[in-house]
């Protein structure tokens, strides 16, 4: 199945294994930047902005059956803290490691085990990843160790304490803040007590309508 999809040398997610060679225990490093491709993250959570840098470091390990392939992924992503909804950015490291198959050795693989467990061989086939022409595509490898690397429940800080219930206000920006609202009942109780004990004679002879009057003239 994979090998109907011809890979494009000049996508920077693919890699040349020419100079590697095949000879087992050959070894080459590499160093890459590449913009980041579309949806590389979790999609609405947190993820790397579309051509963002993405750095890159391979080492190529020449194995009897393909190319084992080890590296790490460094780049910055962006998304929102979902405590205070605020906007944050995250620096991930994602690590790798994956096996990128011969095809003719995955067919000597394929006639040993056909006498086996055929199921459960086809299953393993669909997630292999092979070498093509010389060539392989790190981009399915990329995309699932940013994804692991990433927090599903990103927060700007780890004690970030989130929005005020009562208002929506950030309490990290203000955290003297709160709310007590058997307080604010208790103010306007003693507000009330107060007017009526000062003023109770005033309101009821109808004195503010008059004093709004002369406000608005
Ligand atoms: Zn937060
Ligand atoms: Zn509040």
């Amino acid at each position: 199945m994979a090998l109907n999809a011809r890979l494009d040398h000049r996508n920077p997610l693919v890699f040349d294994t020419h100079e590697l060679g095949r000879r087992p225990g050959a070894l080459q490093r590499l160093n890459r930047t590449i913009d980041a491709p579309k949806d590389l993250g979790l999609k609405d959570v947190i993820e790397v902005p579309e051509g963002a840098p993405v750095e890159l470091e391979l080492r190529l390990e020449s194995v009897m059956e393909g190319v084992l392939v080890t590296g790490t992924a460094r780049a910055q992503a962006e998304g929102e803290c979902v405590r205070c909804l605020e906007p944050l950015q995250l620096d991930v490291e994602a690590d790798f490691q994956e096996m990128f198959s011969y095809p003719e050795a995955d067919e000597r693989g394929r006639a040993k085990s056909r006498s086996d467990e055929d199921a459960a061989d086809d299953e393993d086939d669909e997630d292999r990843l092979f070498v093509e022409d010389g060539l392989f595509d790190l981009e399915p490898v990329l995309r699932d160790a940013v994804v692991l690397a990433l927090p599903m429940q990103p927060v700007c800080q780890e004690d970030c304490p989130g929005l005020c219930a009562e208002c929506g206000v950030r309490l990290a920006d203000d955290p003297d803040h709160h709310h007590d609202a058997v307080d604010i009942r208790w103010a306007a109780l003693q507000g009330l007590a107060g007017s009526l004990e000062d003023g109770e004679k005033d309101e009821m002879s109808g004195a503010e309508p008059g004093v709004d009057e002369k406000q608005e003239k």
